[in-house]
């Protein structure tokens, strides 16, 4: 696949909303990734620079590793400051909606989000966007990433100029992050185009990198240790990995948010295995984080069965069913889906 095409009516749409000075809001998904927090914090440099006046509102806190991005700092959590971010989203003139297509996506935030009046202009890459929830969208699934489809509306608008080492960092890390290290078969040509104008702009992959995936706790590296050890279960049957965390795990590891991310991966580097799951009770719920290789889809079983959604090869969902019994639902899953039958 090559570069996204986009309706040249679309365009002019968001050039002519671009066009004067805005109150500008940007959110993004709840607990907020690399490419929710990097396209959102990418988009706000590029329309300062243009002019407007820009806030991110987040449902919710970010991870620690992500804290290095510029603009961070001012980032209104509407967990911790539902006031202001309340009044913030009321008096905006414009809404962007980055890396989620769904309203319940914001969890908390949804009724404060549905209920302002102001233009709304979504830009996401996952798939089946909710209908009717905003008016200009930019939905794009094929693209690996929120913060490559940004860039490429960017270029296409020709407000790339705009773009500063540190929003071409953060996007960059958006794009890494989403595509595994530049791994999943989702990078395309036009990703690699799309990285070469950031580095353009001075980007430090390396220190990048490093800041992402070098900066773990030591206790949070206990914690992997101890769930590969003690809670990874392998069904050879179904090419399946199934990892747990209980609260009681997470409080003994000292717990940090972003603390389980990235572990699930662990689970497709074992030979022959096509899904990984990791199922961690999370405020009262059981969160699940599912990923696969090749064409067998885990977007299916976490929509179907867990309340959630995603793409083919990385999804999520929840349970209000007890650890143990949303793991045996899963489990129960298996030969209805039965990831073994699928070819690579
Ligand atoms: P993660 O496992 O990293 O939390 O999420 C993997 C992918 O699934 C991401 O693309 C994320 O946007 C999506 N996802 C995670 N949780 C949910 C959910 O509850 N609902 C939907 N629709 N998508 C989710
Ligand atoms: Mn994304």
């Amino acid at each position: 696949m090559s570069a996204p095409v986009f309706i040249e009516q679309q365009l002019q749409a968001l050039k002519s909303l671009l066009a004067t000075p805005k109150s500008v809001v940007i959110t993004t998904h709840y607990k907020p990734d690399g490419d929710a927090l990097g396209s959102t914090l990418g988009l706000k440099s590029v329309l300062e620079s243009l002019g407007h006046r820009v806030t991110a509102v987040l449902p919710s806190e970010f991870p620690m590793f992500l804290s290095w991005m510029s603009g961070a700092d001012q980032c209104v959590d509407f967990m911790q400051d539902p006031q202001k971010a309340r009044s913030v989203l009321k008096n905006a003139e414009l809404l962007f909606c980055l890396d989620f297509n769904d309203p319940s996506r914001v969890e908390k935030m949804e009724g404060d989000l549905l209920q302002t009046n102001c233009t709304t202009v979504l830009i996401d890459h996952h798939l089946d966007p909710k209908p009717g929830f905003v008016h200009l969208q930019f939905s794009y699934p094929s693209v690996a990433s929120t913060c490559e489809l940004l860039v490429h509306l960017l270029l296409s608008m020709e407000m790339d100029g705009h773009l500063n080492r540190e929003s071409a960092e953060a996007l960059y890390c958006g794009i890494m992050t989403d595509t595994g290290s530049f791994r999943f078969n989702s990078v395309t040509a036009a990703t690699h185009r799309v990285v070469a104008r950031l580095m353009e702009e001075g980007v430090r992959n390396d220190d990048i990198h490093a800041a992402i995936y070098d900066t773990s706790s030591v206790w949070r590296m206990r914690f992997l240790g101890y769930t590969l050890h003690e809670k990874m279960q392998v069904l050879e049957e179904y090419k399946t990995v199934i990892f747990t965390a209980s609260q009681a795990d997470m409080q003994a590891f000292h717990h940090a948010s972003g603390d389980l991310e990235g572990i699930v991966n662990y689970g497709l580097a074992i030979r022959g295995m096509q899904v990984a799951v990791f199922f961690s009770e999370r405020d009262g719920l059981v969160k699940i984080s599912f990923r696969s290789k090749g064409v067998f889809s885990v977007k299916e079983i976490a929509e179907k069965h867990f309340e959630g959604g995603g793409h083919r090869n990385a999804a999520g969902g929840r349970s209000s069913l007890s650890l143990e019994k949303t793991v045996e639902k899963f489990i129960a899953l298996l030969p209805e889906y039965n990831p073994a039958s699928n070819q690579i």
